[in-house]
């Protein structure tokens, strides 16, 4: 085993704190690489705080995971030492269900989360990205072109994902119109893929504040959702809205706004079960879905669409002793978008 420096809660009450842990040496699919940097997720303050259904302590964070290979496996085609590679939220899954042969590994439900979860073997713990390296099934390892900057690119495995998913499955493209609720780490993902696929994109916000910041990340309209005239001037507007607020929202308002066929996808986790009105949807066969991250092959497209267009995460970069403050920040939504950890400060 390799002995790894990490940062991680050994409780639900317990702040991040430094810790030690061990990776698996690479097996014949295996790729070790350095950790460079890590994105700070909201599920990470949700998990390592135990306010999901199960919690595994002691629990290293991060999902958003930037490497360099530093050693692979005899049988590893894909990646060499020397490249800079991706993890995302998966490191595992059956890979013999049907979801797994779609290439939609989010959704078997043998798959193996890059932290709080348990490999294949049901016992061996995984552990995220608050940590100097990683052995990864090489399968699951994401390449990042040169063309991204490393630390920005880091938020695309969780943040990209998520909202490039939904916007690639409700095919949008060039002309659709497409609403985003919220302008966070996931809200400002989803304007600039959006805008990038031709989308002509609307944030709807709780705050005028960041009209400026949406119109420079892409959209070409902002509303103010407070506004009550807002929902008049925008009544059955949008082929797609994506809500990324982890937070109730009023769905009749959001769903008058849909043209007929369009849906409502949610991307954030509510605080409960959802409350509409049918007749919302009936009146114009609209729907309402919600999507999860995305699979691997879908993942590492998306990577490729944001090399190709240019597309990385707005970030600000912080040592892993700020750790904490992050969260706090996070959690009173002072962030713009993403924290990135650069996990030099931890060697
Ligand atoms: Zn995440
Ligand atoms: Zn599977």
């Amino acid at each position: 085993m390799l002995p790894t420096k990490a940062y991680g809660a050994q409780s639900a009450t317990a702040a991040i704190a430094p810790l030690e842990i061990a990776r698996r040496e690479p097996g014949p699919h295996d790729v070790l690489f350095d950790i460079l940097y890590c994105g700070v997720c909201h599920t990470d303050i949700h998990m390592s705080r135990g306010q999901f259904p199960r919690s595994i302590f002691p629990m290293v964070p991060g999902h958003e995971v930037i490497g360099k290979v530093v050693q692979v496996g005899s049988a590893v085609s894909q990646h060499q030492a020397g490249d800079i590679v991706g993890v995302g939220c998966l490191v595992d899954s059956c890979r013999e269900c049907a979801e797994c042969h779609a290439g939609e590994q989010q959704f078997c439900n043998g798959r193996v989360g890059t932290y709080n979860a348990y490999e294949r073997d049901g016992k061996t713990p995984t552990y995220g990205g608050y940590s100097t390296r990683m052995t990864v099934d090489e399968a699951y390892v994401l390449k990042i072109s040169p063309k991204l900057d490393p630390a920005a690119a880091a938020p695309l495995l969780c943040a990209g994902i998520t909202t490039y998913s939904p916007l690639r499955h409700w095919k949008v493209g060039r002309g659709s119109k497409v609403g985003v609720i919220g302008l966070g780490g996931l809200g400002h993902m989803a304007v600039k893929i959006a805008a990038a696929m031709g989308a002509d994109v609307t944030v709807l916000s709780t705050s005028e504040g960041k009209k400026a910041d949406a119109l420079r990340l892409g959209a070409a309209d902002f509303a103010v959702t407070k506004t009550p005239d807002t929902f008049s001037r925008l009544a059955g507007h949008f082929d797609l809205i994506l809500n990324t607020v982890s937070a109730s929202v009023n769905y009749d308002a959001y769903i008058s706004l849909l043209k007929r066929d369009g849906s409502l996808v949610i991307l954030g986790i509510p605080d409960g079960p959802l409350a509409l009105n049918a007749f919302g949807l009936m009146l114009k066969r609209r729907s309402v879905s919600a999507s999860l991250i995305g699979g691997i092959r879908e993942t590492q497209e998306m990577l490729d669409f944001c090399a190709e267009h240019g597309i990385v995460s707005d970030i600000e970069t912080i040592p892993i002793d700020k750790i904490n403050e992050a969260y706090e920040r996070i959690l009173k939504s002072d962030v713009r978008y993403r924290f990135v950890i650069d996990i030099a400060s931890l060697r």
